[in-house]
């Protein structure tokens, strides 16, 4: 779990990680503040890593794939009563803590300990 992921592969789709230490190499508008983003066309995740502690950029990881839970199964959370960046926050800042605070290791899982 503190070790960060050259890849996640979600719903059997393996997505390369690569980490930024700028965050204007992520946003490519220069709009807005971005700390993460996902192409699935590229099979990328891209992550702002800069000077972060590896559970906030755990956090980003979470919320990257939670969009992506919620666009594969054609979920759109976005209207007038639901802020679905607000939910999707709030469920990646929970599992995140979870994970972490129960030292829950991913590494752990894939050599069959847990
Ligand atoms: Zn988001």
């Amino acid at each position: 779990m503190r070790n960060l992921p050259d890849e996640i592969v979600i719903y059997g789709i393996p997505y390369e990680v690569v980490y930024h230490d700028s965050m204007t190499e992520l946003d490519r508008m220069g709009t807005k503040k971005l700390y993460g983003r996902l192409v699935p066309d590229d099979s990328q995740m891209h992550i702002y890593r800069g000077r972060r502690h590896t559970k906030s950029i755990w956090r980003t990881i979470w919320h990257e794939i939670f969009h992506e839970i919620l666009d594969s199964n054609r979920i759109d959370l976005a209207d007038e009563s639901n802020d679905e960046e607000q939910i999707i926050n709030m469920l990646s800042v929970g599992v995140n803590d979870i994970l972490f605070r129960n030292k829950l290791d991913f590494n752990e899982v894939k050599n069959g300990k847990v």
